[in-house]
């Protein structure tokens, strides 16, 4: 079910006592319409869940193994992240692409393994500046996704929450501009219809990631195709992640979505 959704990304930042912090002031100002997920580091997990378990905004991980339990040195999985309070987990995201060398097969494998421990996959896919200047974008988002969701049948796809992430917007303060986000979404939801049959393309959230700031998020809301936000540097800091919160608010507001 499409809805509206703000997701902060912390990756490799806060301690326990500022995640605490972190959490805290967000859960005191969140009190819109619009989903909230935060994605604190793995060691400040249940701190935060402890801040946040009775207010409205959720709790993410930033990746996971595929595997429930066993001898995988290092990993964490699906079922160990459900029992501290996880409801969510970005997948794909291109720091595990590009970094650590995820590829399509591992991301799908994760992406089962979560919709079967119940957590929402937050599945991101986007072109690096190289695939975009060879004009290689559609194939490349085309490639990630329909990997991404390799025989995930359509009530589990409808779980799924994509993020439409472009490598080069990505902590460069340099986000793409509105109405080309747009028109990727457009592919994005015209290959869920064409690969899974009807309208799942029209019901699946989409967000943009990339770059996302105060200064550009209403443009970027406005946009029809756009569900929302995944947002990196901007939600280290509680007041700027809540103006960003705050805008998309009134920027979806005012836009006739998801109809
Ligand atoms: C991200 O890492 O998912 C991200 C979008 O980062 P930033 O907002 O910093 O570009």
């Amino acid at each position: 079910m499409r809805e509206v959704l703000l997701a902060g990304n912390w990756k490799m930042n806060k301690t326990i006592s500022e995640s605490i912090e972190l959490a805290a002031c967000l859960k005191q100002s969140i009190s819109g319409s619009s989903k909230v997920i935060i994605f604190p580091p793995f060691t400040a997990l249940t701190s935060v869940y402890d801040v946040i378990k009775e207010g409205k905004i959720e709790l993410g991980a930033q990746n996971m193994y595929f595997e429930e339990y066993g001898s995988f040195t290092g990993e964490v999985s699906p079922l160990l992240l459900a029992d501290v309070g996880v409801r969510y987990v970005i997948l794909g995201h291109s720091e595990r692409r590009h970094i650590f060398g995820e590829d399509d097969i591992l991301i799908n494998k994760k992406v089962k393994a979560a919709l079967k421990n119940d957590l929402r996959p937050i599945l991101c896919v986007g072109e690096t500046l190289v695939e975009r200047q060879e004009g290689l974008t559609e194939n490349v988002i085309e490639r990630q996704l329909i990997g991404g969701l390799d025989s995930i049948m359509n009530a589990a796809a409808l779980k799924v929450i994509v993020a439409y992430e472009p490598v080069w917007a990505i902590g460069t303060g340099i986000n793409a501009k509105p109405e080309e986000a747009n028109s990727v979404h457009k592919f994005i939801r015209n290959l869920l219809n064409k690969n899974y049959g009807g309208n799942l393309g029209e019901e699946v959230t989409i967000l943009y990631g990339g770059s996302i700031n105060s200064g550009n998020i209403e443009e970027l809301g406005r946009m029809e195709e756009i569900d929302g936000g995944l947002v990196g540097g901007a939600s280290l800091d509680c007041r700027s992640f809540i103006e960003i919160y705050k805008k998309l608010e009134r920027a979806k507001s005012t836009v006739a979505w998801g109809e």
